[in-house]
């Protein structure tokens, strides 16, 4: 990302006196600021508010002085102040910033930022459902799903609107339950302190690469001023450990600590961990977490009584107090940009927000993204190498499998010599994993009679099998239909015909190959919830199977103590196709699975089947020469002028009527002048690659430019010099990773 300024001075907030004019945003509602008249008592900059709008009263908060163009006697004045921690001119600083950099409309950045329900109210005015411990006295399938939910999050209580759903039970069958006295109605209780977190409870002697990385992060949250870190150590190195301790330094500093992961929701180990280091658990912040969890961190984080929050990328929007250190691992993850809705990407917004708190940044990857790279390149960030895994533990042993010579037989995926080594694991009793980024069965369902490809309704999609729920699945909307027995193109019945391997064929092909092997599949689709993966993969990591299927989900970060092989079925999936990234994220997947292998006392090894192993990013990861690839990748780039060398913009514009769509989009294309007149490029409009999704068709356009252009402003200027139809949609891609 570009464009980051120096930290503003910390000046205290401006406290407007009653009768004065302040413009307030509000969360919903219209994306522009309001004026208001302060209430009795004055109002201080940043507080929350409930303020009237039209014939509603909405949450919104103080942002300034108002504009004043609106006749005094008209202005209505604020209802009330809310009793929640007024947002900091930093936070606003911060909110304002990233909704410039990533178009996005203000109110939409604080609805991020406010994401949770019944924020201002206080908690004894919200009552809660809980589990009384009486049965009841008959079990139904709904009711199981109301007891299942509380298995899964806890006894802790739930709005009954939030169990409702997490149910998927109507409010009947929870009155039901509490006129049989099992659930018990409450006030919610007041929501109790963190448990403190001691930076100095149980640290670990360190290798001396290790405590070099330490000091260097330490004395980077101690400086008390921005700047980012790259750290980059192989899978093992120790970069959990070594950052742990610029946690440690910004605790023992009466700061406040972020941690970022990509999986968050899955991770158990990295919470252990923290508890093992700090003596208790961090505020947690994700998906996974219940709406009260949710509350209580926002509100924790704001008085500065969460000390450290673990979360996933919307973390970043907590309403920390005391900002001192934030870290992004597995900083390359493509989990960290959203793409829909604030199209941000996490990575970028923790420098942003760091600058602006005068905070320090880790980066920490094993592969770093090319983007951060080439900021340490460029002396941008800092960085730091651990070259070696800790201990006795040693980097794999890779190697590719030509399948140009060891041919595959037809409708098998697993080489002769795959086979062999996965033979010689089984009979040492270690485990392996074979890795397919590929969820379901088969990707493919074709009629042998007439070449019919089952495709989506809606999507400009085919649809994937999915044999164990046993229907066909579009991986674009969701969309399921039964698997078809006759064609439903030409009618010849028993001619349906599964091409190409998911995860599921892939388990098939192993049970045939390895009857008496346990054999387990780990695929996000396959478990009931969270909870259900995250058991499955802490029994898997102890040893509870000897052969491990897995798409992605394996490459991130858990530790699997007996694997000791990775076959990677198909290193060529990820390159083909036209994506700028294709090269970068091959070899960073690759390199991650494969250093998933040998992270114990046991050496590991990886084998990578592919048509072309003469492939780069292949070679490079059999090298070990990442500092080659990425030096050959940034040539490239730069060549290109293709980020992070360039700047570049995705734009989708989709409607339900194709038609009408291209001649906006042919307007729009017109309107370019503005663009080129500026120095940057407009390619397009053509088709997106996938060009109809829930009925929407999509012309896609692409806008690229030198570094030093203002790419913001001007694409806002090309968007309202030819707006769409009220039913197209146009959205804005800054720094797009995903070019669908
Ligand atoms: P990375 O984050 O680089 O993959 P981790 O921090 O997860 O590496 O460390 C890999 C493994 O080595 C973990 O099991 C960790 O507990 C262990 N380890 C790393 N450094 C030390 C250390 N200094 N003392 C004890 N164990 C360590
Ligand atoms: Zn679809």
């Amino acid at each position: 990302m570009e464009h980051l300024n120096p930290p503003s001075p910390d000046s205290g907030d401006a406290v407007f006196p009653a009768g004065a004019t302040v413009a307030v945003l509000t969360a919903e509602g219209l994306d522009r600021m309001l004026d208001y008249r302060v209430p009795e008592g004055g109002i201080a900059a940043g507080a929350f508010v409930e303020v009237p709008l039209g014939p509603r009263r909405v949450m919104g908060c103080v942002w300034g002085e108002g504009a004043g163009d609106f006749p005094a006697e008209k202005l209505r004045p604020i209802t009330r102040a809310l009793d929640l921690a007024p947002l900091r001119r930093e936070m606003r600083d911060f909110l304002l910033r990233a909704a410039e950099y990533t178009l996005t409309p203000l109110t939409h950045m604080l609805r991020l930022a406010t994401r949770v329900p019944a924020l201002a109210e206080p908690p004894g005015a919200r009552p809660i459902l809980r589990l009384s411990g009486t049965r009841p006295d008959r079990m139904t399938d709904a009711r199981t799903r109301v007891i299942a939910a509380f298995e899964e999050y806890g006894n802790l209580g739930f709005a009954p609107s939030e169990l409702a759903h997490l149910a998927g039970v109507s409010s009947g069958v929870l009155k039901g339950l509490e006129a049989q006295g099992v659930l018990l109605r409450e006030d919610a209780p007041r929501d109790p302190p963190y448990p403190p977190l001691d930076p100095g409870a149980g640290p670990r002697p360190l290798s001396a690469l290790q405590t070099a990385a330490a000091a260097e992060l330490r004395g980077a949250v101690a400086a008390r001023a921005y700047s980012t870190t790259l750290l980059k150590g192989v899978t093992g190195s120790g970069k959990t450990e070594v950052y742990l301790e610029a946690v440690a330094e910004a605790l023992a500093a009466g700061r406040q600590a972020l941690v970022l992961l990509p999986e968050i929701a899955l991770s158990v180990e990295f919470l252990d961990r923290v508890e093992a280091r700090f003596g208790a658990r961090p505020a947690e912040w994700h998906s996974g977490v219940t709406q009260a969890a949710r509350r209580r961190a926002w509100h924790a984080a704001a008085s500065g009584d969460a000390r450290l929050v673990v979360g996933a990328r919307s973390a970043l929007f907590l309403p920390f107090r005391a900002l001192g250190l934030i870290v992004v691992d597995e900083e390359h993850d493509g989990s960290y940009k959203q793409e829909d809705g604030a199209r941000y990407h996490a990575r970028d917004m923790a420098v942003l927000r760091a600058s602006i708190e005068g905070a320090a940044v880790v980066l920490a990857s094993a592969t770093p993204s090319l983007e951060s790279w080439a900021n340490a390149e460029a002396g941008k960030y800092r960085r730091i190498d651990l070259p070696e895994r800790f201990g006795v533990a040693e980097l794999p042993e890779m190697a590719t499998i030509d399948l140009r010579q060891d041919a595959l037989e037809q409708g098998r995926w697993i080489s002769a010599p795959l086979e062999t080594a996965v033979g010689a694991r089984l009979a040492a009793g270690e485990q392996s994993l074979l890795f397919l980024n590929r969820r379901g069965y088969a990707p493919l369902t074709i009629c042998r009679a007439c070449g019919h490809q089952v495709g989506c309704d809606l999507c400009d999609a085919r649809m994937v099998e999915h044999r164990f729920r046993k229907r066909l699945v579009c991986h674009q909307c969701g969309a399921t239909k039964p698997i078809p027995e006759a064609c439903p193109s030409c009618g010849v019945e028993g001619k349906m015909h599964a091409i190409g391997p998911g995860v599921e064929r892939l388990a098939e092909e192993a049970v045939a190959l390895w009857p008496e092997a346990r054999i387990a599949i780990l695929s996000s689709d396959l478990a009931e919830s969270h909870r259900a993966l995250k058991a499955r993969i802490d029994e898997i990591a102890q040893g509870g199977a000897d052969i491990v299927i897995g798409t992605q989900i394996v490459s991130k970060g858990h530790n699997f103590p007996y694997l000791t092989l990775v076959g990677v079925i198909d290193a060529d999936l990820g390159l083909q196709g036209g994506d700028l990234r294709a090269a970068e994220k091959t070899f960073q997947l690759i390199r991650q699975v494969a250093g998933r292998a040998g992270r114990a006392e046991r050496p590991g090894a990886a084998l990578i089947q592919t048509y072309m192993p003469e492939h780069p990013a292949l070679k490079a990861i059999l090298s070990g020469d990442d500092e080659g690839f990425w030096r050959s990748e940034a040539a490239a780039r730069r060549m290109a002028g293709m980020p992070p060398y360039g700047r570049l913009a995705g734009v989708i514009l989709s409607g339900p009527d194709e038609p009408r769509l291209w001649e906006a989009a042919r307007a729009l294309g017109r309107a370019g002048e503005i663009l080129r007149a500026a120095g940057a490029e407009l390619y397009g409009p053509a088709p997106a690659p996938i060009a109809r999704v829930r009925g929407r068709h999509r012309l896609r356009f692409l806008v690229r430019a030198a570094k030093g252009v203002a790419l913001q402003p001007l694409l806002r200027d090309w968007a309202a010099s030819a707006p769409p139809a009220a039913n197209m949609r146009l959205v804005i891609d800054i720094d797009p990773q995903s070019f669908y």
